[in-house]
């Protein structure tokens, strides 16, 4: 790491991004942006609305059928120079996350790394996009499906994965050939950015991709726009659940990829030290702000007692600090507020009973006091009727929770309203087969923490933590970013033509 990446110069004033160059805003509608580690205010960004997104759709819908009709291999060709643009700059991005986001350099850098996966997966789209022919399904008839692209589509993302989530979603939509409006979270704008900047010098026609900043005011015009044909949303379960509606009622195809509560089972068999490193990096890795994170640990049987002390013993060796500074295992909260909301949660775990085992809440940097820290916090005896059993903390905060058989485990995985990632660590084949077939969650960890699919498989949950049909990414990134067509087509023998009928056409 070099030094100047260690301290970044200041970030300029952000633009939305439009029309392939930074647009112009009007000064008095700006935000602050902080540096968590420090509490300084390091940029300001654009409060959009609706003129934005007006101005946005305008460019993506004129850049859409030139972009639609770029033949296949010259738009792949703009997604490998995009990707060694990525490449290039993967540090610059790391750094820019850690700058605004808070969560350390090397976990910002994975996370550019795993974003990289889906574009590169998009690289492939002349593979993606084929289509299916079926000769013979008539006499003379065939039948062949075309995919093709929506139109101008959207993608709305959450402060926690700056790079790595937007890329889940805009590689797939821009490979289908639709243009692109991205609103990234004004808590977390810094890299966006430069994600524009190598847009463009990758080649990437003007309009096609789009920055639009903003929160409330913007999500709704892009909901309500009837110039946007999709729209994917990643983020909390109450917004989520707003775009899902407002979108679909206005006629927009809408996936939004919502909260989340995790768990992890260890059964008594399993490799205490792997499930106890596993439940300190997944519960705390990014100060636990992340949707995959397993916040809660349900520990079967006996494997509490060897369990719990291990947890407690590595908890004393994480050193917390600013996430630029090397060596460190946790940054600080994103947020002054969100700070305070998992205050709030710890007090509310201790009201309700839980043997508050590590407490986070008395943590003060040393030298850096104004920083948003916290330390880690874990609670025993959790149980089903607690709050923070219940609902998304989305903090450094590991819940333990102790069920007596590995089918009570089961059953209280299978009982929550949220159903993002789970994991099981055991070292009985038979077990972990039967987890995965029987447990009612659709990313699953055995013997792996956080357990988010490779970047060009699919990525969604379910219950509360999915609205819409298809998950993001892979095969079912591609079918929500484009529409089929059945074309069924006749070819009669030169010179001989069918008889009038009007029956129904069957297949014969
Ligand atoms: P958030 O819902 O506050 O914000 C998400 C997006 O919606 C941002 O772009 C934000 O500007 C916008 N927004 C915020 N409030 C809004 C409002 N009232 N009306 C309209 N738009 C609004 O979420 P967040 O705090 O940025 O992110 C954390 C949440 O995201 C957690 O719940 C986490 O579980 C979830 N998340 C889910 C996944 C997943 O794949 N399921 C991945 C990452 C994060």
């Amino acid at each position: 790491m070099t030094t100047d990446l260690a301290q970044p110069a200041t970030l300029p004033v952000l633009s939305h991004w439009i029309d392939g160059r930074p647009a112009e805003i009007p000064p008095d509608r700006t935000g602050p942006v902080y540096n968590p580690a420090t509490g300084e205010v390091i940029a300001r960004v654009p409060r959009g609305g609706a003129a934005e997104v007006d101005a946005a759709v305008a460019a993506a819908a004129a850049a859409f059928p030139a972009w639609r009709d770029t033949p296949l291999i010259a738009r792949s060709a703009i997604f490998f120079a995009y990707r060694e643009q990525l490449w290039r700059h993967r540090e610059e991005l790391a750094a820019l996350i850690t700058r605004d986001h808070g969560k350390t350099f090397p976990d910002a850098l994975t996370e550019v790394l795993r974003g990289m996966e889906t574009v590169e997966f998009a690289c492939g789209l002349p593979v993606h996009l084929a289509g299916m022919n079926t000769p013979n399904v008539a006499t003379r008839v065939d039948a062949h499906t075309l995919r093709q692209p929506l139109g101008v589509a959207a993608g709305i993302t959450p402060f926690n994965f700056p790079v790595m989530v937007p890329m889940w979603i805009y590689p797939i939509a821009i490979a289908c050939g639709n243009t692109f409006i991205w609103k990234p979270s004004s808590h977390t704008p810094g890299a966006s950015q430069l994600q524009a900047e190598l847009w463009r010098q990758a080649g990437l026609p003007a309009g096609v991709f789009n920055v639009v900043y903003g929160g409330r005011e913007a999500v709704a015009a892009i909901c309500e726009h009837p110039g946007i044909s999709a729209i994917q949303f990643v983020g909390s379960t109450p917004v989520g659940r707003y775009v899902y509606e407002t979108g679909t009622r206005t006629g927009k195809r809408v996936g939004a990829y919502t909260a989340a509560k995790n768990a992890m089972v260890v059964l008594p068999d399993a490799d205490m030290d792997l499930a106890a490193d596993s439940a300190i990096a997944a519960g705390y890795g990014s100060a636990g702000e992340r949707c995959m994170a397993q916040t809660l640990v349900i520990a079967v049987g006996d494997a509490v007692d060897r369990l719990r002390p291990l947890m407690e013993e590595r908890i004393g060796r994480l050193r917390i600090g600013p996430g630029m500074e090397p060596g460190m295992d946790m940054g600080p909260i994103y947020s002054a507020e969100h700070r305070e909301s998992v205050i709030r949660w710890i007090d509310k775990g201790e009201a309700e009973g839980a043997e508050l085992v590590a407490d986070g809440r008395p943590f003060v940097h040393p030298t850096s006091p104004d920083g948003f820290f916290l330390g880690v916090t874990l609670f025993d005896h959790v149980t089903p009727e607690m709050e923070i059993y219940q609902e998304e903390i989305f903090g450094p905060v590991l819940g333990i929770v102790r069920a007596k058989t590995y089918d009570e485990a089961l059953a209280l995985v299978n009982g929550h309203k949220y159903a993002n990632g789970t994991a099981i660590f055991t070292t009985d084949g038979g077990a972990a087969r039967r987890y995965q077939l029987e447990v009612d969650v659709p990313m699953i960890g055995i013997n792996v923490p956080i357990p988010v699919p490779a970047g060009y498989l699919s990525f969604g949950g379910a219950k509360a933590s999915t609205f819409g049909d298809l998950s993001m990414r892979g095969e079912d990134g591609i079918r929500f970013f484009s529409r089929q067509k059945e074309v069924t087509s006749r070819w009669p023998e030169p010179g001989r033509r069918g008889a009038l009928s009007l029956v129904f056409p069957g297949n014969v």
